[in-house]
């Protein structure tokens, strides 16, 4: 039996009259008093005395989880170094989806009178006078009374209950609603993926294409086979924020919208989408990455749209990257992978390079659209005054689309209006007292926040270093210092900010997103929030206010990352018929990112990268992997660290390095060590660890997480 907690598989006896089979979902016995859910692993190992064995408490009533589920959470679980047991938490958190579905009652006016006739109680009759059955909140709304109100008249006998039907799942996507008429090379690629699906096997694809080129267009069709074959598609997003764009394309296309998965879903929602993937009603569903623990009844293609992202990868919690997770899953459901970018990941571009998967190629945009062109503007040569941050080139190109009645955007991947508040008395730099972080300066909220735990202060009237008054200076930009730079430099544009303090949840995402679309913002200042997925058919410019950042770092997929949101975000300029340019301000002219940006060439520059992956020993050419320490007391966790590494194994082909103080040496209060572990390729780097972690005892109060395939190294 596994349960849903870090543990391993336990033993429970069946009671006599109940019968188990592999996959069943069970509540068991817990501890000393409390109970939870399970999942029956297999008859157990026996020698075991049965007597003084818990006995299986309730088997539900629901399928059993299918054989390909069960060895998708054992894989995870290997592969992680965790538990099956904390994978199966991720498949099973919607108990109540187990129960089978309430009856949903509502009311309607009976024949019987009311003697106290309130004047909000006639108001609730005159709505119920047509006869129509409604729920107590909807009667409340239209006649504007209290819930109370309706329920008095159900005691009064004056409405009376009628079972509705179980809730249908609305309108099913039809796979032959709207198919476009597809390009050469779109209809090329849609016939290998439909292919793919038809053969009911394995096989992986990278669908490259550049922004605008019809992607999503693309690989709808293999969406559509696999619904014609009466199979379910899984369609991965990296946020929720792009899911309501995403939704409507899919409805436009196929006639209704996907079910959908994901942290912004009711509970009703969830436990409804969670039984209908079960039992195969939703035949394509919509998700972020826990979509993938979802029990399909038939899976028959798994998309992972923007497959690059970072946010694919779980970073709290269970550490696992939902796209390689994917990979997996779709290998042992015997169903293709689609990972859709116009700037894959370099690991999956190596795959696909290498033959591992098929490259399939959108080299052109659709329609009339061409690429925006891009251009560096070297900073050094540029005459910017202090304390501004948009160059006089930017400014003269920003003026001349505003002229031609067209759309800009300036990008900055910075929240608040400065990184750094220091006294400029004594050189004092606001920090923050829990996280070895800068405290950022929020001119709106007159707030300085930390970015890492969130907390916020007001900014002090005086330097608490060296008391002097009135002595803070914001140094360097973000969105809301840009903001009030442009609002100087083009007084009559319409401006909007977009970064994720001013906008709050994926409805007001979309809201500026609309307003962006219909002309009714000029000059849209944004982080990444905006960087993606968007259609703007009016924006021709996009200027990067700060090409620098995010160039150099510890992280080794830094230039990457860098050249990824560049070219994302470049991709929203020129998406119509009229073309779009690009602006990269820099004062690094020659860095070989900006060079790529400014060519257009991206494949060279994942060449570059490979070899210098490889020459560096890093994945995927070699096998990575990282232990968090972290607790309260600086010395108890660098002094574990060092007994865990004391620890670890002698292996051929494994270093450790470390414990070394991690860049976010404290992040709420507690310090952070890391330990890296870099494995040759050849090298079990699971069993290295099973073998090293089994062992030590960690001391109190320092907690170890485990993290393969680290995607961050802060
Ligand atoms: P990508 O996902 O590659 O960025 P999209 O799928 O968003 O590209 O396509 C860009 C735009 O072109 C969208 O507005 C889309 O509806 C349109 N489009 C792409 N392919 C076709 C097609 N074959 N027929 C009609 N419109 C298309
Ligand atoms: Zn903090």
């Amino acid at each position: 039996m596994v349960v849903p907690r870090p543990l391993k598989a336990l033993d429970y006896r069946v009671p006599d009259g109940m019968t188990l089979k592999r996959g069943d979902i069970v509540e068991v016995p817990l501890g000393k008093s409390s109970t939870c859910l399970g999942v029956v692993w297999g008859s157990g190992e026996g020698g075991l005395d049965e007597a003084r064995m818990k006995a299986v408490a309730h088997r539900f009533d629901v399928v059993p989880l299918k054989e390909e589920l069960l060895r998708f959470v054992a894989w995870v679980a290997s592969y992680v170094v965790a538990t099956p047991g904390a994978v199966i938490d991720l498949v099973l958190r919607v108990p109540d989806a187990l129960e089978p579905e309430k009856p949903r009652v509502a009311f309607r006016r009976s024949t019987r009178d009311v003697a106290k006739l309130t004047d909000a109680r006639r108001r609730v009759l005159e709505v119920a006078a047509d006869g129509l059955a409604r729920r107590v909140g909807e009667f409340a709304e239209a006649a504007g009374v209290t819930s109370q109100v309706v329920r008095g008249l159900i005691t009064a006998g004056a409405l009376e209950e009628v079972v509705l039907p179980p809730m249908g799942s609305g309108p099913q996507p039809d796979p032959a609603f709207a198919g476009p008429v597809l390009s050469p090379a779109q209809s090329k690629a849609a016939v290998h993926m439909i292919k793919a699906v038809q053969a009911r096997t394995f096989s992986a694809a990278l669908l490259d294409g550049v922004t605008g080129s019809g992607k999503t267009e693309t690989y709808f069709e293999a969406v559509a086979a696999a619904m014609q074959a009466g199979r379910q598609a899984l369609i991965m997003l990296p946020e929720i924020a792009l899911t309501v764009q995403f939704l409507e394309r899919f409805a436009k296309r196929f006639g209704a919208r996907p079910a959908e998965w994901h942290s912004d879903l009711t509970h009703a929602q969830r436990r409804r989408n969670w039984r209908a993937v079960m039992n195969g009603d939703v035949r394509a569903i919509v998700g972020a990455r826990s979509a993938l623990f979802l029990p399909f009844r038939d899976l028959g293609l798994i998309v992972v749209d923007e497959e690059h992202d970072t946010a694919f990868k779980q970073e709290d919690g269970l550490i696992y990257h939902a796209r390689d997770m994917a990979v997996v899953r779709a290998r042992i459901e015997s169903c293709p992978i689609v990972l859709a970018s116009a700037t894959p990941s370099l690991e999956t571009w190596i795959n696909a390079e290498s033959g591992r998967y098929t490259h399939l190629k959108l080299p052109e945009r659709h329609g009339k659209a061409t690429l925006p062109k891009a251009t560096l503007i070297d900073l050094k040569r540029e005459e910017l005054g202090a304390g501004e941050f948009i160059s006089p080139t930017l400014t003269q190109a920003v003026r001349d689309v505003l002229a031609q009645k067209e759309q800009a955007m300036l990008f900055l991947n910075r929240r608040g209006f400065a990184p750094l508040t220091l006294c400029k008395a004594c050189g004092h730099k606001m920090k923050c007292s829990r996280c070895s972080a800068w405290l950022v300066e929020h001119r709106y909220r007159r707030k300085l926040v930390c970015h890492h735990c969130g907390a916020d202060r007001n900014i002090p009237p005086a330097c608490p270093e060296c008391k002097t008054a009135n002595a803070f200076i914001a140094c360097g930009p973000g969105v809301e210092r840009v903001a009030e730079e442009a609002k100087a430099k083009f007084p009559e544009a319409r401006i909007a900010i977009a970064s994720s303090d001013t906008m709050h949840g994926p409805r007001q995402v979309q809201a500026a997103i609309e307003a962006v679309a219909d002309h009714s913002v000029d000059l849209l200042i944004g982080t990444q929030i905006m960087a993606k997925g968007h259609n703007f058919p009016m924006l021709t410019l996009v200027g990067v206010v700060d090409g620098d950042m995010g160039l150099e770092g510890a992280d080794i997929r830094a230039r990457e990352r860098t050249f990824q949101l560049l070219h994302q975000v470049s991709g929203r300029a020129g998406r119509a018929d009229r073309p779009g340019r690009v602006m990269v301000q820099t004062t690094d002219p020659r860095h070989p990112v900006l060079m790529a940006i400014a060519s257009g060439d991206r494949d060279a520059f994942y060449r570059t990268e490979a070899g210098k992956r490889e020459a560096g020993g890093l994945p995927p050419f070699a096998k990575l992997a990282a232990l968090i320490l972290s607790g309260w007391k600086e010395q108890s966790v660098r002094e574990a660290g060092e007994a865990l590494v004391a620890a670890a194994p002698i292996a051929h082909g494994v270093q450790v390095w470390g414990p070394a103080p991690a860049p976010l040496a404290m992040i709420r209060g507690q310090s952070r060590m890391r330990i890296a572990i870099h494995a040759e390729r050849n090298v079990n780097l699971q069993a290295y660890l099973r073998a090293w972690l089994a062992a030590p005892k960690l001391s109190s109060g320092v907690t170890l997480s485990l993290d393969v395939d680290p995607q961050s190294f802060m």
